[in-house]
């Protein structure tokens, strides 16, 4: 047995850690976390607090609790909710969270972070995209999909309700944190609105590579994410896809938390500027419309060869498809021209397989050297 780890040893206390623990900063000094019904931001005193909030009872009889972390600035201001992990195997939004409450002090902060690293807290523990109903027969459901509160989908129709109304209902502007389905990779890309002036500020404050504007999809679609419930309610908000799932990529994790950074600066949270503008794009790509590629009929196994990022002519060769005796079944190309803004990893390729996705680039903004939105 090793006896630094028995309770019984007088000496546990004593013994000198192996390595120097990292102190936190006195002002970002957090007691453990709280279980709560609800959240009460307004009576909370300036700095970082942690919070397990109930959300439905489980079939157990106990509670369904999500992480929460509040950082209540000196000064009052907006509340801006960062959610991450609605699809609970994407992972990268976890340590962007974290890196942000490691370095934006109380004393920095106008208004209040209201972040849940984790959203999907049942998805995440199964290491999946999805929420599982616990009544035996509807497993898989999107909670993103489900964010108008429809409570005929049971448990996870009234998980996203809940959702809505402690968190959403609280935050003045949204970021939702997302990141590529399992077997893609992506660029740093936001989905946002160009309607909503202050959703699209928002996403071009955050400089990613590329920014997808949904503003002509919201009107016909009829599944209500997070960010377009959130934009219903006069909410701000925009959804940030950060690299590929179950894995953490610390120079996507490092891009986004610069992004948000600079993006908080810029609706005046910060007293002091925190951004590393080095970290960030220097010009965004917009687009209107964001193509698929797909298998179609065929199926094997798929290579893709177009990188990210890369603009491709219509008709150009994009991937390659084998059967599993390695000969070729298909050279797919792609019918329309744009940039590649996510593409597949996985090579098992059943029919209708998403290939990539391609931007026709509409128009490129120019970022300023530190700080503003380009135009
Ligand atoms: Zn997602």
């Amino acid at each position: 047995m090793n006896i630094l780890f028995s309770p019984l040893n007088q000496s546990f206390t004593q013994a000198k850690p192996r390595f120097s623990a990292i102190k936190p900063k006195p002002s970002n000094k957090v007691e453990l976390p709280k279980v709560v019904d609800h959240l009460d931001l307004k009576s909370l005193a300036p700095g970082q607090h942690h919070f397990w909030l109930n959300l439905l009872p489980n079939s157990m009889g106990g509670q369904t609790q999500i992480p929460v972390m509040v950082l209540k600035g000196e000064q009052p201001g907006p509340v801006v909710g960062i959610t991450s992990a609605i699809h609970g195997n994407e992972l990268n939004g976890i340590p962007v969270i974290q890196k942000l409450f490691e370095t934006v002090t109380p004393s920095n902060l106008k208004g209040t972070i209201l972040a849940v690293p984790v959203m999907n807290v049942r998805g995440f523990q199964e290491n999946k995209r999805l929420f599982d109903n616990h009544d035996g027969y509807r497993d898989g459901m999107d909670l993103n999909h489900l964010m108008d509160g429809r409570l005929n989908q049971g448990e996870a129709g009234m998980y996203a309700q809940e959702l809505v109304e402690k968190i959403v209902d609280q935050c003045d502007y949204i970021f939702d944190l997302h990141g590529n389905g399992l077997g893609r990779e992506g660029l740093n890309y936001i989905y946002a609105d160009k309607s909503n002036a202050d959703s699209w500020k928002m996403a071009l404050n955050c400089r990613p590579d590329v920014i997808i504007n949904i503003a002509s999809k919201a009107k016909k679609h009829t599944v209500m994410p997070l960010m377009r419930i959130a934009n219903k309610k006069y909410i701000p908000a925009i959804t940030i896809e950060i690299g590929q799932a179950c894995v953490f990529e610390p120079k996507r994790i490092n891009r986004a938390s610069h992004g948000l950074l600079n993006a908080l600066n810029e609706i005046r949270m910060l007293k002091q500027p925190l951004a590393d503008y080095d970290q960030l794009s220097k010009k965004t790509k917009i687009t209107n419309s964001e193509l698929f590629v797909s298998t179609l009929k065929k199926g094997g196994l798929l290579t893709v060869k177009s990188r990210l990022g890369e603009f491709i002519p219509k008709n150009t060769p994009v991937a390659e498809l084998k059967d599993v005796f390695g000969e070729n079944v298909e050279t797919i190309r792609s019918p329309f021209e744009g940039i590649v803004v996510f593409r597949s990893t996985n090579p098992v390729a059943a029919p209708g397989k998403l290939v990539l996705s391609v931007a026709p680039v509409a128009e490129e903004v120019q970022h300023s050297s530190v700080g503003g939105t380009g135009k």
